[in-house]
């Protein structure tokens, strides 16, 4: 079996569902697949002693203990944005290449915090629990609507760009806050930036979509409940603990909030990989229905609670996948993409 440079490459993959080995098959035709259960560790890494390249995910850390039982590879393709599961030093001494799958669901992410929105406006949950009860009545079910309204987007990255799209779909006003403003595409897709007081005050919606960083934590506590708009509808697709529940509950309460669509709760376990959730050492060690239960949010008329569930479409799956597959036949088709 060749390496690096040449076609052929013997791979063996960690980590996989069933559903995820057949499409790798069907995406890497003409390398040679070995799926093993679980995670990379110190015992089933002699599985993929004379491997080219092993494919993980985050459950695998790498060090020089793994790579010395890996004497072969010369890839390691994680399945995942992040990668501080694997020390980048100990692979480059061994002249080891890594390489991640940098985006794979902004769109996704983007279509969820919508159908939040669109599920608060339109009162969809409620109607829908009414009609399957048979009762076809209107009343308390009157929705807004979304034409002309304001939405403020806190972060212009990958996703808060995709939502700024839908909203000027919906012939919304978008005005955004983000430390690093990209004017040029303010321009394009029209919207303004504002800082993020004047974000507060303007806004009739509010989407989140910062990284949760020691500045970020909490950007959404009682001082910025204080400047909101009163009625104000909080949407977070981005990360629990941008919001302190406390305030938050007690801007429910006094009214500065109307409703709140959160897919994301300050109490979950802590998420590095979205697709942490789907596996099974995660639910193992995190039991998110228990956080949930004993959430007040969870049971609040006017909350709306996803399961962290907004980047989990098949596409979005999909092109982890497709980005695995090409980052696997580039490095052995001699040109390294999406290295790190
Ligand atoms: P991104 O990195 O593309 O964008 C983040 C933006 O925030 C950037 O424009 C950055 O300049 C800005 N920013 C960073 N720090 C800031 C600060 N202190 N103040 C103001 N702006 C700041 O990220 P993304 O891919 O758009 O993801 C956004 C969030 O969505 C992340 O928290 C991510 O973890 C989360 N996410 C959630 C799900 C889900 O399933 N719910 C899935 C994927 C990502």
């Amino acid at each position: 079996m060749a390496t690096v440079g040449t076609a052929m490459a013997r791979i063996t993959f960690f980590e996989t569902e069933e559903w995820e080995r057949d499409y790798l098959k069907r995406q890497l035709k003409g390398h040679a697949l070995q799926f093993i259960d679980g995670h990379l560790g110190v015992k089933s890494a002699s599985k993929a002693s004379t491997s080219d390249a092993v494919g993980i995910f985050i459950y695998s850390p790498i060090d020089a203990k793994i790579l010395s039982k890996l004497p072969k590879c010369r890839l390691i393709a994680t399945m995942s944005t992040g990668f501080d599961h694997i020390d980048l030093k100990a692979c480059k001494k061994r002249g080891v290449a890594v390489c991640n799958v940098p985006s794979y669901g902004e769109n996704t992410v983007a279509e969820h915090a919508f159908a939040l929105i669109l599920s608060i406006s339109r009162k969809i949950p409620q109607s829908a629990e009414r009609a399957k009860h048979g009762d076809f009545t209107l009343e308390g079910l009157r929705g807004f609507d979304l034409k002309g309204r304001t939405i403020g987007i806190l972060g212009t990255g990958k996703i808060g760009r995709h939502v700024i799209r839908m909203a000027k779909g919906f012939e919304m006003n978008v005005v955004a806050y983000d430390a690093f403003p990209d004017k040029l595409e303010a321009k394009e897709l029209g919207f303004t930036y504002a800082s993020f007081n004047k974000l507060l005050e303007r806004s009739d919606v509010i989407s989140l979509h910062l990284p949760l960083i020691p500045s970020t934590k909490h950007i959404i506590g009682a001082k910025a409940f204080g400047k909101m708009k009163r009625g104000c509808v909080l949407i977070n697709t981005a990360r629990g603990a941008l919001v302190d529940t406390h305030a938050l509950l007690a801007a429910l309460k006094d009214g500065t909030v109307s409703y709140a669509g959160l897919d994301v709760l300050e109490e979950e376990c802590e998420i590095k990989e979205e697709k942490e959730l789907l596996s099974a050492a995660f639910a193992r060690t995190c039991d998110l229905k228990t956080v949930l239960e004993n959430h007040l949010l969870l049971n609040h008329p006017r909350v709306i609670i996803t399961p962290h569930n907004a980047f989990n479409s098949q596409e979005a799956l999909e092109r982890i996948l497709d980005t695995t597959a090409q980052n696997i036949s580039s490095f052995f088709g001699g040109r390294a993409i999406n290295a790190v």
